[in-house]
């Protein structure tokens, strides 16, 4: 897997602890590092791609990435 792009995640050396927040109000902390992140789209895309179940990934939580592909499945 090309992961060149983790190289420049903004998150990159952080406790990854904040990205697993317990629930999607403690995601803020996550959230504004993500919003600040270079390669943010490509990180979403990865954790789309991937189904990633757990985490903060492309600055959304979870249940932000399922709600994601739901939209992308009626709209394919
Ligand atoms: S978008 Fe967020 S989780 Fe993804 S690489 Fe950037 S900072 Fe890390």
């Amino acid at each position: 897997m090309n992961a060149t792009w983790r190289q420049r995640a903004a998150c990159r050396g952080l406790d990854a602890d904040i990205f697993y927040p317990v629930s999607d109000d403690d995601a803020w902390e996550a959230k504004a590092v993500c919003d600040a992140c270079p390669v943010r789209q490509t990180c979403l895309e990865h954790a789309l791609a991937g189904r990633e179940r757990e985490g903060v990934w492309g600055g959304l939580t979870e249940r932000e990435r399922r709600r994601v592909l739901r939209q992308r499945r009626r709209t394919a």
